[in-house]
């Protein structure tokens, strides 16, 4: 029924540019099977992005996991730049050349859907990130989509199984289709509040049928206290005076003693418009900015064999180590066995590339969602946007 592939076919290398194919039946019939390290790195970032955030990591490792290889990666989650190598394979080529294409599919577009959502995290300060655009890839990867948007720092994903795959709840209440069939705003809110459990947060949604401010006092006149936000579905047609819409519904809701009901904005945003709405707006579902977020262009490129540094044309040889200063957040790419000077700050460097699986057995254990994304945000701290 699906146009996608199962994790069986995946596993197999079936999932696999025929080039591969022919290189590997090339060289089975030769009897040529080298040992060979092979490292993955973006060679530019998508947009005017100086840094993105490395995500995929589970799947390559869970992949490779068995295969008699021994793997350095750096932890999912971590910010890197441009030229610098994010996963080094060494172990023989026949071993895991086929696999070229599959493993560049997890990571490219895992870290642009992460990277696009540390974005917006970083563009919404502490204001709440909600990830709503699984409806706007297949659904096959919606978990994926969830998983990403959330590990790169959105607070919340709207698809359950993305959700339970993040082990957190999903966040999301009402559809315009259940105010337009139950025909008032104020009684569709008003069910809400009866039916659903008093732990989901009541986020009323206010520009179906009137006026956003009308149907705001509205709302918070029927529920009062009960209302945790009213939600603002940008059309992009008014998308000029949002700030204007927004600050008339503040004032009057302030007036009326609803300081405590916050401003949620969804439809069509990405982390510019975040920046040009946060003075109204606490909270934000972003839907396609993150979850059709440009993938990162990973390429890997084979730079030793058989022990001696080889590469092609315009790639740098040999083994490499990434460091980053513990003080400074000073990024630095160096062959693997050369001294290096101290970072400038006199800060000591930390490695970024480590050991993840050694002849295939798991060597460090992988990160919990929920710590993939603190440790994301806290490197957010040493970027700008
Ligand atoms: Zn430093």
């Amino acid at each position: 029924m699906l146009h996608t592939a199962t994790s069986e076919q995946i596993r197999k290398g079936l999932v696999t540019d025929v080039y591969f194919e022919r290189t590997e039946k090339i060289l089975r019939e030769k009897g040529i099977d080298k040992q060979v390290r092979a490292e993955f790195m973006a060679k530019g970032l998508p947009e005017d992005w100086s840094w993105a955030v490395l995500a995929g990591v589970e799947e390559c490792v869970s992949l490779l996991k068995d295969f008699p290889v021994d793997v350095r990666i750096m932890k999912e989650g971590t910010l890197f730049s441009a030229n610098q190598p994010v996963l080094e394979i060494h172990g023989k080529y026949l071993d895991f050349g086929r696999y070229e294409t599959t493993l560049l599919g997890f990571i490219c577009q895992a870290s642009g859907i992460a990277t696009m959502a540390a974005r917006c995290r970083k563009a919404a300060g502490d204001r709440q990130v909600v990830s709503f655009g699984a409806r706007r890839m297949h659904p096959a990867i919606a978990p994926l989509v969830e998983r990403n948007a959330y590990i790169g720092g959105c607070d919340g994903v709207a698809v359950g199984l993305g959700a339970d795959l993040v082990k957190i709840e999903p966040t999301g209440t009402m559809p315009h289709a259940l105010i337009l069939i139950m025909g008032s705003t104020v009684e569709a809110e008003k069910a809400f509040n009866e039916i659903i459990e008093p732990g989901v947060k009541r986020v009323c949604l206010i520009d179906t049928f009137n006026d956003e401010k009308m149907e705001a006092l509205n709302v918070a006149k029927a529920l009062g206290r009960d209302v945790f936000a009213i939600r603002l579905d940008t059309p992009s047609s008014r998308r000029g005076d949002f700030n204007k819409i927004m600050e008339e519904v503040r004032w009057e809701l302030d007036l009326r003693g609803f300081r405590n009901i916050k401003i949620f904005l969804s439809g069509g945003l990405d982390e510019y418009h975040i920046l040009n709405y946060n003075e109204y707006a606490d909270a934000y579902g972003v839907g396609t900015a993150i979850s059709n977020a440009p993938v990162v262009d990973f390429s890997m490129d084979i730079v030793e064999i058989e022990g001696k540094p080889i590469a092609k044309r315009g790639k740098r040889s040999g083994s490499k180590r990434v460091l980053r200063c513990l003080d400074c957040a000073e990024t630095r790419v160096v062959p693997v066995g050369l001294r290096t000077a101290p970072c400038s700050c006199g800060g000591d460097f930390e490695e970024l590339l480590t050991p993840a699986l050694s002849g295939g057995e798991i060597v460090t254990p992988l990160s919990e969602p929920g710590e993939i994304r603190d440790f994301v945000i806290k490197q957010l701290n040493d970027v700008q946007l």
